[in-house]
């Protein structure tokens, strides 16, 4: 009651008493939503929005982790691509068993509650190998719903897969944008049928985006994005598990932070007239010529011999991965945190395959958590690690406070 009693006060010394208003109760609606079934008792887990005190006096990092919830890849044991009818499910109810576990572990160890975003497929190819673009939704009911009761998000995941008759293999497509929005259409539809409520949040397939793809996400209603790879351009074929065809995508121009896509440039944002869904990117950064992962980012790298496809564009970059190795994890955060400073918000987003998380994967990601919120504490950044449509009320809510703030006491985020 004192919080809330001070937050008003402080919001009235220097906002019109209209926006002041919208402000409180945003923030009262939007606490109670976050905070129910969560224990608060400790303030380190703060709350997801943004609280007037916290605008002009600590620094925020928003971390969303990602789960992509595909079979499992042939390179672990799953179906190889020039399987026309089979798909291997073996690994993602290990994740959600292995994520449950970690996320006591969180909450004991450091009172931090750990929210995650299912990104569940349903498209046109799960419908020509099971039957029904929404049997995902449906097989793993269960499992999404102890998920959800724990505080995860629901969110989609549609790949454009398509089987290619003369190649006979399954491959994404990105060139004809009509089979990528029809399978988007039917996933979107089938997902919305089977939970009764569409999904708020995607990721979309091997995170190839174009203008249309965008719009679509746009059109149909969805919140937030997660597909961006900053600086990161790949196109590749895996012959060696059955897909010689290439594939992949272009975030040559995105920069690395929230921003709502043009309609014209789903990588950049508009001067005005930007679409209403948000994009958040993956957390990349660019190598800095004091690191050896620069100088060995220079080597010319070849990804299969066969095809001879290389990604260049990898050089220079790379991908902080919250299961990947420590040493990449921590320079990566170290430059969120530094974003953190400088911009008042930040965001570290993440993403996992269920067969990404091996045993020693899965120690990593412990690891790297526990890094994050020490690194944070002692830096005096505070931290939620929230679901992807969180991140996105919390990053509205904040963009409306520092754009109505009359004071200069936090630079706000310029978009
Ligand atoms: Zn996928």
């Amino acid at each position: 009651m004192a919080i809330v009693a001070m937050t008003r006060t402080m919001a009235c010394s220097f906002l019109p008493l209209g926006v002041t208003r919208h402000l409180y109760e945003t923030r009262v609606a939007a606490t109670l939503f976050i905070l129910h079934g969560e224990d608060h008792s400790n303030p380190f887990d703060h709350s997801l929005t943004f609280d007037m005190r916290e605008l002009h006096m600590r620094p925020r990092i928003v971390a969303i982790l990602c789960v992509d919830a595909d079979p499992d890849r042939p390179e672990h044991g799953g179906a190889r691509y020039d399987c026309p009818d089979k798909l291997i499910w073996r690994q993602l109810p290990e994740l959600a068993s292995k994520i449950t576990s970690l996320r006591k572990d969180v909450l004991q160890r450091f009172g931090v509650k750990l929210r995650v975003t299912w990104f569940i497929r349903a498209d046109s190819q799960i419908r020509q190998i099971h039957g029904d673009a929404a049997w995902c939704c449906r097989e793993f009911r269960d499992l999404w719903n102890d998920l959800a009761q724990a505080g995860d998000e629901l969110a989609w995941h549609p790949h454009a897969w398509r089987w290619s008759n003369p190649s006979r293999c399954w491959y994404n497509e990105t060139i004809d944008t009509g089979y990528i929005l029809e399978s988007y259409d039917l996933g979107f539809e089938a997902f919305g049928t089977e939970f009764g409520r569409s999904p708020a949040a995607s990721r979309v397939g091997i995170n190839f985006h174009n203008d249309a793809t965008m719009v679509k996400l746009d059109e149909l209603g969805v919140k937030v994005d997660l597909s961006g790879y900053p600086g990161l351009r790949l196109y590749y074929g895996r012959p060696e598990v059955g897909s010689p065809i290439p594939e992949g995508f272009d975030w040559r121009r995105t920069l690395p932070e929230a921003y709502h896509p043009a309609r014209d440039d789903y990588q950049r944002p508009a001067e005005d007239g930007s679409l209403s869904i948000l994009e958040i990117p993956i957390t990349t950064w660019r190598r800095t010529p004091s690191s050896f992962d620069f100088w060995k980012g220079l080597l010319p790298l070849k990804i299969y011999d066969g095809a001879g496809y290389v990604r260049p564009a990898f050089k220079g970059w790379f991908i902080p991965n919250v299961w990947g190795a420590p040493n990449r994890f921590r320079l990566g955060i170290s430059q969120v945190l530094s974003r953190a400073k400088r911009k008042g918000i930040a965001h570290y987003a993440s993403s996992m395959h269920p067969d990404d998380i091996s045993e020693a994967n899965f120690l990593k990601l412990r690891g790297n958590l526990e890094y994050l919120i020490k690194a944070t504490k002692e830096e005096a950044v505070n931290l939620s690690i929230a679901t992807a449509s969180q991140a996105r009320e919390d990053f509205t809510n904040y963009q409306f406070a520092a754009n109505n703030s009359s004071t200069s006491s936090v630079q706000s985020p310029n978009f």
